[in-house]
């Protein structure tokens, strides 16, 4: 059976795994170390070149990250992928290696705040244009392709509005325009264990591995997969000149490690997110629930064909706005008031102080995010004690 064919799981566990040929080790070898010895001037000078296989220096590559790649490089369905220090460090290098003076990029208006903060004050300090829209609006997107722009940048389910951008839609619009334009994807909130922006046509994907790849709360990572030249670009250029985000071997084992449940993880994820939903949107305190899975979210037939399932993050508001939403956070006894998510633990915030604070008034009415927003990562607790703990938060509202 050709690994391609195997489901998942199968390859969650098993894609990229070599054979330890010295002891058998079972688990990857944590290759800790930065630099790689030569055995004479010249053979270093033909790694350099590129005219020998073989490692270098960490910070362009490593064994133990290379097995995560391409692992990940497999669940994703991408040609190649590079592992980095952190999402944002995933994200600026791609964003780096695309843009530069004179070009634009299209983004949507609700993302990461961290990622909002890069394109919004970071790289237009260095000439970039950036326009913000909506890119679930199709026409919107259209009327702002022109000449110089590079790249589109979409998160489906959005962060914290869990709004859907049908991905197949904007990449069939934007390389009809254009085929050179990337259409970039962060996956975080999904996984590629519920969906595969690469497969529906998007160019390159990228993610923060702190939160469900990794899924255990104990490590800051990302990673960005792709067509091997544009990758091949990232790791050279983005990675290794312009943001230095690589990843530590011994992240990349833990990441190894927490891989192999990611499957198992994300259907109890879906599962709790599911019941905390339902429970959510028939409680008379709560006003609002964006959960894809619920047939009224605005975006449910397009998560429905382009997600396996609808996720572990769910965003609501409840009646009496900010102070009543920060009061039944303040409130809650299990679920854990934390930034952060797809951990085991169930954790809670409030985008609009926390998550969202690189956003201004303005900005944040734009994107979607009310003032009394709370955001909820469903963890792998059992579902039972976790609406127990929002309903006695409730009764004290
Ligand atoms: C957390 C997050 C990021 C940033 O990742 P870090 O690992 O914290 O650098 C980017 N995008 C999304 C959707 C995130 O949730």
């Amino acid at each position: 059976m050709t690994q391609e064919a195997c489901g998942f799981g199968t390859k969650a566990i098993h894609a990229g795994n070599e054979k330890d040929s010295r002891f058998g080790a079972l688990s990857t070898p944590i290759y800790q170390t930065s630099t790689f010895t030569f055995d004479s001037c010249e053979q270093g000078g033909r790694r350099f070149a590129g005219a020998e296989k073989g490692y270098i220096y960490t910070r362009l590559g490593n064994p133990t990250a290379a097995v995560l790649e391409n692992k990940v490089a497999a669940l994703e369905g991408g040609e190649t992928c590079l592992a980095t220090a952190s999402g944002m460090g995933a994200i600026s290098s791609c964003l780096w290696t695309i843009a530069g003076a004179g070009k634009h990029i299209i983004a949507d208006g609700t993302l990461y705040g961290c990622t909002f903060a890069l394109l919004n004050h970071g790289l237009s300090r260095y000439g970039v244009e950036v326009d913000f829209i909506d890119t679930s609006d199709l026409d919107a997107l259209r009327s702002h392709l022109k000449e110089n722009t590079v790249a589109v940048y979409l998160e489906t389910p959005a962060n914290p509005t869990l709004k859907i951008t049908d991905v197949a839609a904007v990449a069939e619009l934007a390389h009809a325009y254009s085929p050179a334009i990337k259409v970039v994807c962060d996956n975080t909130f999904a996984s590629p264990a519920l969906q595969n922006p690469l497969k529906l046509g998007a160019d390159v994907v990228v993610h923060s591995a702190t939160k469900y790849l990794n899924g255990h709360g104990d490590v800051v990572a990302g990673f960005v997969v792709g067509k091997a030249d544009f990758i091949q670009q990232v790791r050279m250029f983005g990675l290794k000149d312009m943001t230095g985000a690589v990843m530590d071997p011994f992240a990349a084992w833990l990441l190894l490690r927490g891989l192999k449940t990611l499957e198992l993880r994300m259907s109890r994820h879906c599962e709790n997110a599911r019941k905390i939903a339902a429970f959510l949107n028939a409680h008379p305190a709560v006003e609002k629930v964006n959960y894809p899975g619920l047939e009224s979210h605005r975006g449910h037939d397009i998560a429905a064909r382009q997600m396996k399932d609808f996720g572990g993050m769910l965003s609501f508001e409840v009646r009496g706005g900010k102070e009543a939403g920060m009061a039944l956070v303040n409130g809650l006894r299990l679920i854990t008031v934390a930034v952060s998510l797809g951990d085991a633990e169930s954790l809670i915030e409030h985008p609009a102080s926390m998550t969202h604070s690189t956003y201004a008034e303005d900005e944040l009415r734009a994107a979607g995010i009310a003032p009394g927003l709370i955001r909820l990562s469903a963890g792998l607790e059992n579902a039972e004690d976790l609406i127990a703990d929002l309903e006695q938060a409730m009764a004290q509202l």
